[in-house]
């Protein structure tokens, strides 16, 4: 196997025709996505929070008053969860939505939802006000195009072993549509290291800012499978330039049905939105200073 670099390819993306819609065509180019009142793409970065999965009326209750006072602009849960066995717990389908739609009325967060097969997305839709497109299902392309036809912002995560073009191309299936309105979200990739979950490609985030002009945020939940990590990569994705965050929390993520190992606590999200928001102060004048490049 040859070793040698061929800094050729990485430095002439294809970008010419496989994804015109998401390739930036200028240095200043940003496309902004407003869900509530949050934008994606300006300079205040957006928190997303909430439990991995909906599994109470107590609990994504009690998340989305925990949310809100940490000051994170959207509700995360999923209600149709891809799960790798088919034995785990899979979600409470419609029964989450409405439960959704209630911590929506009663705190004012929008809600982020996850839908898994393109025949859900009218059910889904009818429920959240930006649809996420998993990990699993990110090259599932007839998803991709209801998710666009939908109407409504996605939220795209890019697959665990996809590379950052594979990642644009999917979100061109979603552009192609007429829906300008894409979020990328960065989960971390497969690697070989057993202690973590994934390896949280941060390379990713400069990488696609160069690349594209869509907004791109990092979830460090997934990305490391590991709640004591989620902090410090949480304010290393601010600091490479995200846009945003997305994180799971749990008001009790010991009896979490999904996800509790990388579950922060409703205090470490205020904590953690606190520092996410002051390294993004810190770093203001810099990121002046990259646009004026
Ligand atoms: C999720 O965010 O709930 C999720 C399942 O993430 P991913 O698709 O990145 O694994
Ligand atoms: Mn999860």
């Amino acid at each position: 196997m040859s070793t040698s670099c061929t800094p050729e390819r990485h430095d002439a993306p294809r970008a010419g025709h496989a994804y015109r819609l998401a390739a930036r065509q200028s240095p200043s180019q940003q496309t902004f996505v407003k869900v509530g009142d949050a934008m994606f793409g300006a300079s205040r970065p957006v928190l997303i929070a909430g439990p991995c999965a909906v599994e109470t009326r107590d609990q994504v209750l009690a998340a989305a008053d925990a949310v809100r006072v940490a000051g994170a602009q959207l509700l995360r849960g999923g209600a149709f969860k891809p799960r790798t066995s088919p034995y785990s717990f899979q979600g409470l389908g419609e029964a989450g939505l409405q439960l959704l739609a209630e911590a929506r009325a009663r705190t004012g967060l929008p809600l982020v939802t996850e839908v898994l097969e393109p025949e859900q997305v009218p059910l889904v839709a009818a429920y959240a006000d930006m649809l996420q497109v998993g990990a699993r299902n990110m090259a599932n392309f007839a998803l991709l195009r209801r998710a666009g036809q939908s109407g409504l912002p996605v939220l795209l995560k890019r697959g665990m072993s996809a590379t950052v073009e594979e990642w644009l191309m999917a979100a061109e299936y979603i552009l192609a549509e007429g829906n300008p309105n894409v979020v990328l979200c960065e989960r971390g990739i497969r690697s070989f290291d057993p202690l973590l979950r994934f390896t949280l490609d941060l390379n990713a985030v400069p990488l696609v800012r160069e690349l594209s002009h869509l907004p791109i945020i990092v979830d460090p939940s997934h990305g490391t499978g590991r709640r004591s990590l989620v902090q410090t990569m949480a304010v290393a994705a601010i600091a490479a330039g995200a846009h945003g965050l997305m994180v799971e929390m749990h008001p009790d993520r010991r009896a979490a049905l999904c996800d509790g190992d990388q579950s922060i606590t409703p205090e470490q999200l205020a904590e953690l939105a606190r520092t996410a928001h002051a390294v993004s102060d810190a770093l203001a004048p810099a990121a002046l200073d990259l646009a004026a490049d």
